[in-house]
């Protein structure tokens, strides 16, 4: 019989102030965030890790990124593509180019494309309805959307037209904090937390999640965030380290943050807490280890994500030209370079921490 997330929890001596019920407070998953204890650490970190075994198990499920276009019209502070930025070099991927893309994935052993892009309206609903049934039609991948705050027609158009999942992380759950840092279009309302509940609606699978450490981010935020996970039955939960881009008003700001506040620092550490804590919270969850987290610990990032909850990593198969202009923060790793772009390589790699690479789409099982 599968072991239920409290069961593999219950092993956790270090949560020895109260029974081990399985219950996640905001209270406890606060006190995992606080936690700095390397040994105890290292017990939520096996407790993850055992759920992750018994849930969603060894296979790792590849997620090829595909970049489409750097257009957006949103000013976010934190983000290296928001439309200030006049330096950067736009672009937007034409069909060929995205159905090459699609196909690389294929190659990899990806079992989904997901096409990401700043909110741009020069992708017009239409077009990427014919983009999204051509690569049902010609490999047979899910598709994943990651396309920010669209309208509801086009949403319902591109499940329409064969969309299986849909990516809009709501980034913090504080309310005045998102404000600052995502300030909405002109003339609409924006209210992620709505447009997930039309998503599902929809019948997309659902992915949301967080960036972790922006600058005024607390740890009561935090561990709200987390328990909206769960709330929100997510069935994918997308979480990294805010990386600071010099171009956007919180360039910098990180070092700068407020050192009298409750600040969350943006540390490969702490987004393996939130990483691990997703993943008993909402334990049948799709969870990828992320790129920001390779970015900021290059050399173990991946790893640690994969190793402390995570059964997802998503190779950039954006052609390169364009993957260099898809900077929403500098120096961004990707896994496609990284693992010099074989199966073979991926493979290697995966094999190292005991895993291997899934086939299929890689639904959510749900309860499993
Ligand atoms: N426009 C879509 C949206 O807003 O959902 C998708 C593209 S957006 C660039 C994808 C994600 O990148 C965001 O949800 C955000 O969490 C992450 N991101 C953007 N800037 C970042 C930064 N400086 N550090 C870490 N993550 C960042």
């Amino acid at each position: 019989m599968p072991l239920r997330a409290a069961d593999a929890v219950g092993t956790l001596g270090t949560d020895a102030d109260r029974p081990l019920t399985g219950e996640w407070s905001e209270a406890r998953i606060l006190r995992w965030l606080r936690e700095d204890d390397e040994p105890r650490l290292a017990t939520l970190w096996q407790a993850a890790d055992t759920v992750r075994r018994r849930t969603v198990g060894d296979p790792v499920h590849l997620r090829g990124l595909i970049e489409v276009s750097n257009h957006c019209a949103r000013t976010c502070a934190y983000c290296g593509i928001n439309a200030r930025n006049t330096a950067l070099r736009r672009y937007r991927m034409n069909h060929a180019e995205i159905m090459a893309s699609a196909q690389q994935a294929v190659g990899l052993g990806c079992g989904t494309v997901v096409m990401q892009a700043g909110e741009d309206d020069g992708i017009r609903a239409d077009w990427l309805a014919d983009a999204i049934r051509a690569i049902k039609a010609e490999y047979g991948l899910a598709v994943t959307l990651s396309l920010g705050e669209r309208l509801v027609d086009e949403l319902a158009g591109w499940r329409e037209a064969g969309a299986d999942r849909y990516l809009l992380r709501f980034e913090t759950s504080d309310a005045a904090l998102y404000a600052r840092i995502h300030p909405p279009r002109a003339g609409r309302t924006c209210d992620r937390f709505a447009i997930l509940g039309t998503l599902r609606a929809l019948g997309y699978e659902v992915g949301s999640g967080v960036m972790v450490g922006i600058p005024g981010q607390r740890y009561e935020s935090l561990a709200r965030d987390i328990r909206l996970f769960a709330e929100l039955d997510l069935d994918m939960i997308g979480v990294g380290p805010f990386v600071p881009h010099p171009a956007t008003p919180l360039g910098g700001a990180a070092d700068a943050a407020d050192a009298t506040m409750d600040q969350v620092p943006n540390t490969a550490a702490m987004a393996c807490k939130v990483v691990a804590l997703a993943r008993l919270v909402r334990p049948d969850a799709n969870i990828p280890s992320t790129t920001a987290l390779a970015t900021i610990d290059r050399v173990g990032g991946y790893a640690a994500g994969l190793r402390c909850g995570a059964n997802v990593v998503m190779p950039n198969v954006t052609p390169a030209e364009y993957r260099r202009c898809y900077e929403i923060y500098p120096a961004k790793v990707c896994l496609h370079d990284e693992f010099t772009a074989t199966r073979a390589a991926l493979e290697e790699r995966l094999g190292r921490l005991g895993r291997y690479i899934a086939t299929g789409p890689g639904h959510r099982l749900r309860g499993c």
